[in-house]
């Protein structure tokens, strides 16, 4: 099934179109700087060279509508397209799966929007432009925390008063859900089915991990939103939440600046003054900078902690996974998250471990108690297959 992907932003738009059946990708790309001076489509056709295409994206629906006509200029013809699939951040308590648009859906991403107001209002939006632009084509909401929906009350619970946390809907919702449900299917294929406690550490420029026990999450990282758990690229990941006050009350911030504070000037960014980026940071340490070494330092330290936080809500591990930009490239960081866990019984191959490869391959040594494995995430492909079980009929 022909499908396309989109994920859009309130200032992007990315796209992928593919074929679920040969997986082959025709063509992907980012709509940047819609609504702002200066846009541009980054494009590539089947890993071909990126094309930088300077155009007027005043706004998502010119980006769609130059999106199609690039599509049919390459020679795919877009009437092939047989279902449009798209990533929403937050599905609140509407979708526990993925769902096929209907008013009554969309309705429902808006209504959770304030959850996630920088992101769901754009993709809702978009959906609702794709129904208008494209009617014969169906469209998919696929939500960023639907696999963590089931998780046990538990770990989802927080402990603030019920009727607060009922009214304003608080609860952990968790998020790069789609990529923790794609590690685990493809893992469970990978080890024929010989995978029960998974740890998925989905490491990137934001990184979560989530528990995984026979199909069902049973705890993760990120929280009511994508701020809590690790330190990441800019986000400073858990702290103790009275910061926010003292910062507020004390600093003489306001909660805009707070927000901007937390979720992009802080994570190895701030720890390293050198880059938001682990291969700057790597580099960095190599050097001897003494903040890009502590910054290495602490990251494996709170990955390897909630590692085990994980392994916990399962009573045990015996798998675990990096998946995306840090955890498929960086053998410098899965060594260091490891060795922290060596007492758990993890024990990396480090000839395995600095292997480069995109496909799914095992790292750990025979003699490890814990499987470790690298496996490359593909959202993309989730969200068409879902597509595809939703409307290819
Ligand atoms: P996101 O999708 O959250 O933006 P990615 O999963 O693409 O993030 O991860 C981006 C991060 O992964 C980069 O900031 C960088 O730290 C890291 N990364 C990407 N490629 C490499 C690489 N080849 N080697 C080491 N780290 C990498």
């Amino acid at each position: 099934m022909n499908v396309l992907v989109i994920n859009a932003g309130s200032s992007s738009l990315k796209y992928q179109l593919l074929d679920t059946k040969t997986r082959q990708v025709f063509a992907k790309g980012n709509c940047e700087r819609i609504g702002i001076d200066g846009s541009f489509i980054g494009h590539q056709e089947n890993d071909g060279e990126k094309q930088k295409l300077e155009v007027a994206l005043p706004d998502h629906k010119t980006a769609i509508q130059h999106v199609f006509k690039i599509l049919d200029e390459a020679g795919f013809d877009t009437s092939k397209i047989e279902g449009i699939g798209h990533r929403v951040v937050q599905g609140g308590w509407y979708f526990p799966e993925s769902k096929v648009v209907t008013d009554e859906t969309l309705g429902w991403a808006r209504e959770v929007a304030p959850l996630a107001p920088l992101h769901n209002y754009a993709e809702a939006d978009v959906i609702q432009i794709c129904r208008e632009l494209f009617p014969s084509i169906g469209n998919v909401i696929v939500a960023d925390t639907s696999f963590h929906y089931n998780m046990p009350e538990k770990a989802w619970r927080y402990a603030l008063p019920r009727d607060v946390v009922d009214k304003l809907h608080i609860r952990k919702y968790g998020a790069h859900g789609t990529s923790h449900r794609f590690i685990w299917k493809t893992t469970n294929e990978f080890l024929d089915g010989d995978v029960h406690k998974l740890v998925s550490c989905h490491l990137g420029s934001g990184a979560s991990l989530a528990a995984i026990q026979d199909g069902r999450v049973m705890d993760t990282t990120m929280g009511l939103t994508p701020l809590d758990g690790l330190i990441m690229g800019t986000r400073c990941g858990s702290v103790d939440p009275a910061t926010v006050f003292y910062l507020q009350r004390v600093g003489g911030y306001t909660v805009d600046e707070v927000d901007t504070m937390m979720n992009k000037q802080s994570g190895l960014a701030a720890l390293s003054a050198v880059s938001s980026d682990s291969r700057d940071i790597e580099e960095g340490a190599e050097r001897g900078d003494e903040n890009c070494k502590l910054a290495l330092e602490m990251f494996y330290y709170r990955t390897s902690q909630l590692v085990a936080e994980m392994a916990q809500s399962m009573h045990g591990f015996d798998t675990m996974v990096f998946t995306a930009g840090i955890g498929e490239n960086s053998d410098i960081m899965r060594l260091g998250v490891a060795k922290e866990l060596e007492w758990l019984g993890v024990k990396i191959d480090e000839e395995a471990n600095k292997v480069r490869s995109g496909e799914p391959r095992v790292i750990s040594a025979p003699d490890s108690r814990v499987k470790v494995l690298v496996v490359p995430t593909n959202e993309e492909l989730m969200i068409a297959m879902d597509v595809e079980e939703l409307l290819g009929k």
